[in-house]
Formats: structure tokens, C-alpha cells, sequence
């Protein structure tokens, strides 16, 4: 990925959606909450960012091999406008927080204002996040609703304060990465809920085919 501006056309501080994840694999509904992200909120540009070693994922099941799944990101998102893969976490190496790539962006784009975008059921979560008053400070969170549901924001005192949250809602399409592996290995297709590009890596790497715990 570049870190070159997008199409900033819009005048003003360019406006930087980070769209972190496993993506193993990325699916339509990680698209379609980029994109919507993007033309809600008037974004110059989203980044998926492939998560490096997903600290919360790992011990938890086998992931693939982050350098492939930054393959499928790319495939991904060929041909949506606005949104761009994300190598930052691969090429810092190591455990992957949010707080430092953020860190990272702040430096290279001094004057972007940044956007933390996350599924409803991630939120829940961010309190356990590395350093997450930090993250607060750095961006506005953005919450996409995820089968319908309209999440929750945790415990009250756990919340913390972020510089501004909004919230988008993209329709209910109960797509996983789970879901997808569960269908390869069953012997099944990800035809349409998985893009093109990356149904070619799934297939051409033999992804998934052995279910993993
Ligand atoms: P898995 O089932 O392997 O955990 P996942 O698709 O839930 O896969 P990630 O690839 O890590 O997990 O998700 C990246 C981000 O995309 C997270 O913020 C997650 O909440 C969000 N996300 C994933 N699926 C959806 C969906 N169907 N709708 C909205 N957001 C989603």
C-alpha cells in the first residue's frame, strides 16, 4: 500500500478511515462497511489494515500467514474506489495494536484527521485494547452495525473518551471469516461473498480446505 493521499478533492485535512482486521478472509461485508464508512462519512479514503499477528486471534485458532492474507486485502479491494490495503502492521512486524499504527499515521500525515472504524462487536472490546485512552485521543470511532445488530458500547466506565463516536449502519448480511472457512472446508464455495480476486487466492492456495480449531 501507499501512503499517498487519495482522491482529496474535497478540500480541507484529508480524512483517513483505518479499517483493522484479520481479514481471513475478507469478505463483501468488510467491504461494503469500508465503503459505506467512506460515502457516510465523506472519507478521502479507507484502509483496510491486514493485522500482523491479531493478538486477540492468536492461541485461539490456526491464522493464515499474514503476508497471504495482505494478498486477499489487495485482491479485495482492486476496483473499489477510496479503499486501499494496509501493510503497516505487516511491515512493523510483531503483536498488532491499533494504537501504534495510528501513532504511525499521525507522524506521516500530521494534519489527517483519522477515523478507527470497527464492527459492533468489536466495541465492546476496545477497553481491552493496547493503550486505549491513547486511541480515544488520536481518532473518532466509527461503529458499523453488524447483522442488524446495533452493538453496545461495554461497561459505562470503560468507554472512555473519544474524541467524537458516530455510527453507520450497512444492511444484514451475517457474513464471517469463520462462516467462509467453515464453507471451504465443508467443500462449499465463497462465490459473491468473498470478491472474485480473492475466491482466486482461496482456491489457488488451497486456503481453508482442512478445518482448523
Ligand atoms: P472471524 O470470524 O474470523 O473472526 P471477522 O470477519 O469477524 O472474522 P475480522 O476479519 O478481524 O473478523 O474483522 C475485521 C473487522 O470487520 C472487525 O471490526 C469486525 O467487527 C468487522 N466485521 C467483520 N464482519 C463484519 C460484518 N459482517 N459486518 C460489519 N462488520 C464486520
Amino acid at each position: 500500500m501507499s501512503l499517498q493521499s487519495g482522491d482529496a478533492t474535497r478540500g480541507g485535512p484529508e480524512r483517513i478511515g483505518i479499517f483493522g482486521g484479520t481479514f481471513d478472509p475478507p469478505h463483501i461485508e468488510h467491504l461494503l462497511a469500508a465503503a459505506e464508512a467512506r460515502s457516510q462519512l465523506g472519507l478521502d479514503r479507507v484502509l483496510l489494515v491486514v493485522a500482523n499477528r491479531p493478538w486477540q486471534k492468536i492461541g485461539t485458532r490456526v491464522v493464515t500467514e499474514a503476508a497471504i492474507r495482505l494478498e486477499m486485502v489487495e485482491a479485495a479491494v482492486e476496483s473499489v474506489r477510496g479503499l486501499q490495503a494496509g501493510d503497516l502492521e505487516i511491515r512493523r512486524g510483531g503483536a498488532s495494536y491499533t494504537v501504534d499504527t495510528l501513532v504511525e499515521l499521525r507522524r506521516s500525515h500530521p494534519d489527517a484527521e483519522l477515523f478507527v472504524i470497527v464492527g459492533a462487536d468489536v466495541e465492546a472490546l476496545i477497553h481491552t485494547w493496547q493503550d486505549a485512552e491513547r486511541v480515544r485521543s488520536l481518532a473518532t470511532l466509527v461503529v458499523v452495525t453488524r447483522g442488524g445488530q446495533g452493538g453496545s458500547a461495554g461497561p459505562e466506565d470503560a468507554r472512555g473518551s473519544w474524541r467524537s463516536i458516530q455510527r453507520i449502519e450497512i444492511p444484514r448480511l451475517d457474513v464471517s471469516g469463520t462462516e467462509l472457512r467453515e464453507r471451504v472446508a465443508a467443500g462449499r464455495n465463497v462465490d459473491v461473498l468473498c470478491p472474485p480476486g480473492v475466491v482466486d487466492v482461496i482456491e489457488g492456495r488451497g486456503l481453508y480446505r482442512v478445518a482448523k480449531p
